[in-house]
């Protein structure tokens, strides 16, 4: 079984909007075993559609559409299908009534326009999602040699196309090709190994998995978030899936060991919080040259928000000499990170202070503190550290790079000092 994807939409051609859905889908399609050959952009004109869908038809079992499925005039997936497949468009009248309710729901007037949203082609099932107006498409296509098809169309925005693809499309391209089996991931995310390290560590398992085919293991590198290693485990039953995936992730965890910093939509900030919050513990945090970055990732963070007491961005002279008490040019920079990250437990009434400065002014350099020096420090009770470290980049990596690493310094020594 193969299904191909097909963007519909001039905004994706004319660069006005990234086709996210298209690699969203490619995604979801791999991980449900399902191959996927071709991906196609089509701006909003009718015979350029009408073309994409009947070579994708010709070589894949199964078609994609998203976009187009909109009440207005350039929206015409629905209609083209239609023509493709010869049916007539005929008013549904359950989606037509679900459409009215939306807009009295909302204390909106309908625009007669919207009922174009309740067209469907004869012989097709509208999906049982529908987040927005337009219903998703189910369309059953019969080649000329009698080769059973499907066409499904999706609405371009990404929350309700996403729903739809979950909910309805995957689950029924598994049912035709006859896939019974369960496909999940799980992602453990690493800091402080670049990818060859992290593929040398792993060699010796990846060479055995490949050999036996299950699980599977991918590097994706992430930049700032570090470097991401995903399982994916296929298998009867979600649960023996969840079996396999426990298993690896234990396995690799005994060769990783404290370089894994979180797993699947956990990160840093909230891996951090989380050990502080375990112990009861306060965070306060003094920036200088990271405007803020650091502040706002732990006080956005997903979980263990309630340890963060707040942070300083000191960017001036005067704030600088009160929270150092006297000239900053006057200390070392090592050391001035070192007393900032005390006084953010003073000013900031915390159990642990973090602080971390740079040089991300290329005049303030010197040979011995390049651009890109920076100083992480953390103080709390029995503990004090403070590292230099050399970061890569423009400025904004450099920050983002720092805010990351003294989250690591600090994760760290949680870890190490767990009983
Ligand atoms: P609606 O029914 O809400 O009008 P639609 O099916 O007509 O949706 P479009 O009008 O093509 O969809 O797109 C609506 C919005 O969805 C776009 O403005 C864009 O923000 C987003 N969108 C559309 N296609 C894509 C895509 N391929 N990738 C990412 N975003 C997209
Ligand atoms: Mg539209």
């Amino acid at each position: 079984m193969n299904c191909e994807v097909i963007a519909v939409g001039t905004e994706l051609l004319l660069g006005q909007i990234v086709d996210t859905n298209s690699s969203w889908i490619g995604g979801q399609l791999a991980l449900a075993g399902i191959d996927s050959h071709y991906q196609t952009k089509v701006g909003d004109n009718w015979s350029r559609i009408e073309e994409a869908v009947r070579l994708g038809l010709e070589r894949s079992d199964a078609v994609i559409m998203c976009g187009g499925l909109g009440p207005t005039q350039d929206d015409i997936t629905r209609e083209v299908i239609a023509s493709v497949v010869e049916s007539d468009l005929v008013l549904d009248e359950g989606i037509a009534d679900r459409i009215r309710e939306m807009f009295k729901t909302r204390g909106r007037e309908m625009p007669e326009n919207n009922l174009r949203q309740a067209m469907v082609p004869e012989g097709a099932r509208t999906m049982a999602q529908q987040p927005g107006t337009a219903p998703g498409l189910v369309v059953p296509v019969e080649t000329a040699n009698g080769d059973q098809k499907v066409i499904y169309a999706v609405p371009g925005v990404p929350y309700e196309m996403k729903e739809m693809v979950l909910g309805t499309v995957l689950p029924d391209l598994q049912a035709r090709s006859g896939i019974t089996s369960v496909i999940e991931s799980r992602v453990l995310r690493t800091w402080g190994q670049s990818e060859s390290g992290l593929a040398e560590i792993l060699s010796q398992r990846i060479s055995d998995l490949e050999v036996v085919g299950n699980p599977t293991l991918a590097f994706l590198a992430s930049g700032v978030e570090g470097i991401k290693v995903r399982i994916t485990a296929k298998a009867a039953t979600s649960t023996e899936v969840d079996r396999i995936l426990q298993e690896e992730e234990l396995f690799l965890r005994e060769l990783l060991g404290d370089l894994i910093f979180a797993v699947n939509e956990d990160n840093m900030e909230s891996t951090v919080l989380t050990l502080l919050a375990e112990r009861g513990l306060s965070l306060g945090v003094v920036e200088t040259t990271t405007a803020g970055y650091l502040a706002h990732r732990l006080a956005t963070a997903r979980s263990g928000t309630e340890a963060f007491s707040g942070g300083v961005a000191a960017r001036g002279a005067g704030i600088l000499s009160y929270l150092l008490k006297g000239d900053p040019g006057a200390w070392q920079p090592d050391e001035a990170a070192m007393q900032l990250a005390r006084v953010a437990r003073g000013i900031l009434v915390s159990d642990v202070g973090i602080a971390t400065t740079s040089i991300e002014d290329p005049a303030r350099a010197t040979e011995s503190h390049p651009f890109g020096t920076a100083w992480l420090a953390v103080s709390m009770e029995g503990f004090e550290t403070v590292e230099q470290v050399s970061l890569p980049g423009d400025l904004e990596r450099i920050r983002q790079f720092s805010v990351i690493s003294l989250l690591n310094l600090l994760r760290l020594h949680l870890e190490r000092s767990r009983s």
